[in-house]
């Protein structure tokens, strides 16, 4: 088997730490611990929110692809992630119960269900984990006491503060300047006059201020003369920083999330988790940009927030939705329009049609084949042991394109123009399939099973094309129009394209 470690290529990774591509250095050989920010369960995700899933989802794929052992893992955030990000606002769950009613936790089931059944229907791989950040108030806990303990963190009476002052480098990720950038980190509001400096966050919440009817709180060790037990609850970016070591270490080798999590959470998860661990947390901080409608934010006032069971309504194949994502890479924002998805869809079909024209075709001669070895009648044991025999092998040249491509920042989109490539390629329709369907790990598109649903096109009919295809190359054009005319007359149509021809129901 082909194994990408062994052939000694090379991947390379865009690094927002280091703001440039470095050479992928795992951790420990062949293995790589990936972590990605999920969803806060409070509403259900739209698109722009599933592009950042299928992104990593493409990521892990590839990595898996070129020979890693990925463990991957996709919170849930439950508690703790305020309207603004920072510390300022209302918890988000909170804000879910005041609008349909219910517990948090009611809403944080309903919530993931549907996560998960969109995530399944984009063929998003399943998570290795997928930790809630409320099954790890404890842990929680108690990183925040080391922190405390080691002189990174303090109380006020409204929450447990990291002090930023104390980390080492605390705008590496960023490289913003607090001073002329107060909205930046933490938050510039300081909305608790006991705070040391405005951008510290908070680690704990209190059950107090405007926390003090907080429907979740869990008691602790710490104190304040507000709350009795140490009620509280714990900060969003703390979740993250303690689900990664207790699930991964305290060093992992990717950390994935959206672009606005640099200057405030993904900044924070570092200080926090370098202060309490000593070591480096994370080697590749990746971002994606972000899925933008109609030129301008995705928002739910514009009316732009789109889930994919509105797309479902207008009749889309979630895989189209995948498809769309394929068209920009991860660093660059991309536009969602109707009519570029129609586009996409337009894409995606022809893209099935030609690979189902080239599996019929295949289907044909591995049948013809049988036939000519074994006059007469045939056997359904030898057809299906000749069909084994011509099934094809992975193109070796494509398949070490398709790697360097994909090891190159995960070149999705020039993956997908290598695609078309293999299939104007002149190489045998067995292994052209077999290139295909190889690619189609990373893709994740489903091009197998779709080509063979499609692939309904009666023998007959491809009989019919095979020969107007050698009437055209023997410039027979009368006959090679007459072709056309029964095949229609047959209820198929018949479209020359740059791959051969392209047949579809009429
Ligand atoms: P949230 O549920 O708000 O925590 O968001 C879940 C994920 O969706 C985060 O990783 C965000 O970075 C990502 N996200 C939110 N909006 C967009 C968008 N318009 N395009 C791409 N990713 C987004
Ligand atoms: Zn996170």
């Amino acid at each position: 088997m082909f194994n990408f470690l062994k052939s000694k290529k090379v991947v390379f990774l865009y690094n927002t730490l280091s703001r440039k591509k470095e050479v992928f250095r795992p951790i420990k050989k062949g293995q790589v611990k990936f972590y990605q920010c999920g969803p806060t369960v409070y509403w259900t995700q739209h698109i722009g929110n599933m592009r950042a899933f299928v992104l990593s989802d493409f990521m892990r794929r590839s990595l898996s692809y070129l020979g890693y052992k990925v463990t991957f893992i996709r919170n849930y955030t439950d508690v703790g992630h305020l309207t603004s990000d920072s510390d300022v606002g209302e918890d988000k769950m909170e804000k879910a119960v005041k609008r349909e009613g219910g517990s948090p936790k009611e809403i944080a089931d309903k919530y993931t269900k549907i996560f998960e059944s969109d995530t399944n229907d984009l063929n998003i791989l399943e998570p290795d984990f997928k930790p809630r950040a409320t099954e790890f108030v404890a842990d929680i806990i108690d990183s925040v006491g080391i922190l405390i303990k080691k002189g990174f963190a303090y109380p006020t009476d409204l929450a447990i503060y990291f002090d930023i002052s104390k980390a080492k480098d605390y705008t590496k990720l960023s490289g913003q300047n607090l001073e002329e950038n107060k909205s930046g980190a933490g938050n510039a509001e300081v909305e608790d006059k006991q705070k040391r400096n405005p951008a510290d966050f908070a680690l704990w919440f209190f059950k107090a201020g405007k926390h003090a009817n907080a429907l979740q709180f869990w008691p602790s060790p710490f104190t304040s003369s507000l709350v009795k037990n140490g009620e509280g609850f714990p900060g969003w970016h703390i979740e993250c920083s303690v689900m990664v070591k207790k699930l991964l270490g305290n060093t992992i080798d990717i950390h994935m999330g959206g672009v606005e999590h640099i200057p405030v959470h993904h900044t924070n998860e570092i200080a926090q988790s370098e202060a309490l661990n000593g070591v480096t947390f994370v080697n590749y901080w990746l971002h994606n940009e972000w899925l933008m409608a109609d030129g301008g934010k995705i928002s739910k006032s514009v009316g732009t927030a789109f889930s994919l069971s509105d797309l479902k309504e207008k009749s889309f194949n979630p895989l189209v939705l995948r498809y769309f994502f394929m068209q920009a890479h991860y660093r660059s924002k991309q536009n969602f329009t109707w009519e570029a998805l129609e586009g996409a869809r337009n894409g995606y079909e022809h893209l099935i049609n030609q690979i189902s024209v080239i599996a019929s075709k295949a289907k044909q001669s591995s049948l013809l084949l049988s036939s000519r070895r074994r006059p007469g009648s045939i056997s359904s044991s030898v057809i299906a042991s000749e069909t084994k025999q011509s099934i094809g092998h992975t193109d070796p040249t494509f398949k070490t394109k398709f790697s360097k491509i994909i090891g190159d920042d995960f070149g999705i989109s020039q993956a997908l123009a290598l695609l078309q490539e293999v299939l104007k390629s002149d190489i045998p329709k067995e292994n052209k399939l077999a290139t295909i369907y190889d690619f189609d790990k990373v893709l994740g598109l489903d091009l197998q099973k779709a080509a063979e649903l499609s692939e309904n096109i009666p023998d007959e009919i491809i009989k019919l094309a095979e020969e107007r295809k050698l009437a055209r190359s023997d410039k027979n054009w009368s006959k090679s129009d007459e072709l056309r005319d029964k095949i229609a007359s047959l209820g198929y149509e018949i479209k020359d394209s740059s791959a051969g021809y392209e047949i579809s129901k009429k």
